[in-house]
């Protein structure tokens, strides 16, 4: 069976967001993939940015930060925040951790990907290009997030995640679920020669990675998304447990903010993913 493609376009008391349909069915997590539509943020960060510390007002991206929360039914003190460096780093956390990134200084330093076991705990990642990948194990009630920018998927970081989902919690990949969330799609996401030959390294089935040169001499395009969906169908996640947004942030620019595109001067989305 395919691969299934699509998150859907939510909107809830004014802030708009997109989820997953496979996840959602399960009845088991509270979810989401914010977009730029229905905060407070004003010019490059408009509206709903969720970064903190990237320039933006502190109380904007706070007030943002609050909405989004309520949009899912999360209580915001019940969240954790990844601290992403591009690496492959991930960490198991605990109700322990709850507000840490938000409402407390945080130890979990340098991780780009966060995974529990624990009810009311929510993982929130962040974004703006780079891959979002959500995990449901619904068998062992396992959840993951990992942040997948091209370092990260040449780093291997979905299928870490897997592995560690494994051995920490004895999660089986056939049984999992997933989500490849919006990112820089295909039609955008062009590099040199150098970063494609990564790809084509650490990918068997390269050719389906990087689909032909570039719209400029001497560059590339990549797909995140396959390179991203065959490296956990190599683990054993059937095709059918995969669902891809197949959302371009940078297409998309009336949705989503993105790096590329607004070379650098722009906001982040955030992945949220919580055990109810
Ligand atoms: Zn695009």
């Amino acid at each position: 069976m395919e691969r299934s493609t699509g998150f859907e376009l939510r909107q809830r008391q004014g802030v708009w967001y997109c989820v997953i349909p496979s996840f959602e069915r399960t009845g088991l997590v509270s979810h989401g993939f914010s977009t730029r539509k229905g905060g407070v943020s004003s010019q490059q960060y408009g509206t709903l940015n969720l970064g903190f510390n990237k320039g933006d007002s502190q109380d904007a991206v706070m007030e943002n930060f609050l909405r989004f929360c309520r949009a899912l039914d999360i209580n915001p003190h019940d969240t954790v925040f990844s601290d992403q460096v591009h690496g492959d780093k991930i960490m198991v956390v605990g109700g322990g951790d709850r507000g840490k990134g938000a409402f407390r200084e945080s130890d979990i330093l340098r991780v780009d990907g966060l995974m529990t076991q624990e009810p009311q705990v929510a993982l929130v990642t962040f974004y703006a290009d780079c891959v979002p990948l959500f995990f449901l194990d619904p068998v062992h009630r396992v959840i993951a997030l990992s942040h997948a920018g091209w370092r990260g998927t040449v780093a291997c970081i979905g299928s870490k995640t897997l592995e560690e989902m494994r051995r920490e919690f004895g999660t089986r990949p056939e049984e999992c679920l997933i989500g490849i969330g919006p990112s820089i799609g295909p039609c955008c996401f062009e590099v040199d020669l150098p970063v494609a030959q990564q790809f084509a390294k650490v990918f068997d089935k390269y050719e389906d990675i990087i689909i032909k040169p570039g719209l400029e001499p001497g560059k590339y395009r990549v797909d995140l998304w396959m390179a991203n969906a065959l490296q956990l169908e190599e683990m054993g996640v059937p095709s059918h447990h995969i669902t891809v947004a197949g959302m371009c942030t940078g297409c998309r620019e009336d949705l989503f903010f993105s790096h590329r595109r607004d070379k650098g001067r722009t906001g982040r989305m955030a992945a949220m993913l919580m055990l109810k």
